[in-house]
């Protein structure tokens, strides 16, 4: 028996676990400090009635023999695809149709399982820094060599440049917007030229909206396919956990247009070849729970939540801001991307926040090489501690 080698090829801890290992080390050493975490991008307000009164009924269905619901249509019940379709898109000005989406557990389990349909020898561009899970998923799938890193800096507002004419053309390029680490937000004149670009080359564009929800200005897109012809170019990966506060339910989905046509086949029936045979699909208790987002309750009660969010994020903006701090994002995302003091690295800095505030971040270099000299807070926690982080930032670090 011989292992998957590639698995050997990763980095040894994950970032999240050496955060809360040293974390959990300053605490023991100082059971007097009163730690506040804005460090994890986990939700932390509870699903809205309108999601609980779903799930109720959906239970008690589940307990009554004519109502009763065994396993689910491998792509999601249509209600539910349905309700995305019409709300998400259709109504949007975006013609897809339902066979386009298919539902699933999660966007980490989709970003990670959705490499099983591609060629171990495609390249596969990645932006630096990035939510982990893009780099991870593409050693463990054998591409290590295959990886062509985007810089993101301050320079370019944390924006990936196009590869330069001459340059090497990525089989596969992933885009996050508003994005994780960084905040960023994309314009739609922006995502054209890489829409372009993935035509013009025949790539793929493996677009990660997780963070949607976020956005509130129109002149940033919520879907890629907002640009003209991005359905013969991209994939669409969606989530409910930013959005509703799914993260301890799980709910996503991933949209695959027909369009989508490489070495002579669909893509789409590729995923859906995938998912029917390692995919049990999504629970109808968690199906009824996510088409409640949409209803007119549901829907207000998550904006209710949103804007708390954002609001946090808001507060730790201008607060690291009037601590003399430049920071980025913060407006159409719940992340703050905030330039760490000359003469620290991110994890040294991420230890003087500790020690002198109390206050936990994400060191901007558990995200990538770029990420080296910043530091992620996140606004999802509540608005008393955000506060109180932001007051003892203040106090520590303005001159
Ligand atoms: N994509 C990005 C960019 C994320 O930051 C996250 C979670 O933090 C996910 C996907 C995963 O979402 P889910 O909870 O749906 O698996």
């Amino acid at each position: 028996m011989k292992i998957n080698k590639n698995f050997l090829d990763l980095e040894e801890s994950y970032l999240f676990s050496t955060v809360n290992k040293k974390t959990r080390e300053f605490a023991a050493a100082h059971p007097e400090a009163d730690i506040i975490k804005l460090s994890i991008g986990d939700v932390t307000r509870p699903l809205c009635p309108a999601v609980i009164d779903a799930m109720h009924k959906a239970v008690d269905e589940m307990a009554d023999e004519k109502t009763f619901r065994g396993y689910p249509p491998e792509q999601g019940y249509d209600f539910v695809r349905q309700a995305i379709l019409e709300h998400d898109y259709l109504n949007r000005g975006i013609e897809l149709k339902l066979d386009e989406i298919f539902l699933s557990d999660g966007a980490k389990s989709d970003c990670g399982n959705i490499g099983d349909i591609f060629a171990t020898d495609n390249t596969v561009a990645i932006c630096d820094p990035v939510y982990p899970v893009y780099i991870d998923t593409n050693i463990m799938n054998g591409r290590k060599d295959k990886i062509i890193i985007l810089p993101c800096s301050a320079e370019t507002n944390f924006l990936p440049e196009l590869p330069a004419p001459g340059s090497a053309v990525p089989d596969i390029i992933y885009l996050c917007f508003p994005n994780n680490p960084t905040g960023t937000v994309a314009s739609k004149e922006y995502l054209k030229k890489w829409v372009d670009y993935a035509n013009a080359n025949h790539s793929l564009i493996l677009y990660d909206s997780a963070y949607e929800a976020f956005i509130t200005d129109g002149k940033y897109p919520k879907s890629i396919y907002e640009i003209e012809e991005a359905k013969s170019c991209a994939i669409e990966l969606r989530s409910f956990s930013k959005t509703a506060g799914f993260t301890g339910l799980r709910c996503g989905y991933t949209v695959v247009p027909h369009d989508l046509v490489f070495d002579g086949t669909e893509l789409n029936k590729l995923w859906f070849r995938r998912q029917s045979t390692k995919f049990n699909g999504v629970s109808y208790i968690t199906q009824k729970a996510a088409e409640a987002v949409y209803s007119i309750e549901g829907q207000k009660q998550i904006q209710d939540n949103l804007s708390f969010y954002r609001e946090n994020a808001k507060i730790i903006f201008e607060g690291v801001k009037a601590a003399g701090f430049k920071a980025f994002g913060g407006e159409y995302s719940p992340y703050v991307w905030l330039k760490i003091p000359e003469g620290f690295t991110s994890w040294s800095f991420f230890d003087e926040l500790l020690e002198k505030c109390n206050v936990v971040g994400t060191p901007g270099s558990g995200f990538g090489k770029m990420g080296e000299g910043y530091l992620r807070l996140t606004g999802f926690g509540s608005r008393e501690r955000t506060l109180e982080a932001v007051e003892r930032i203040k106090k520590t670090f303005s001159k």
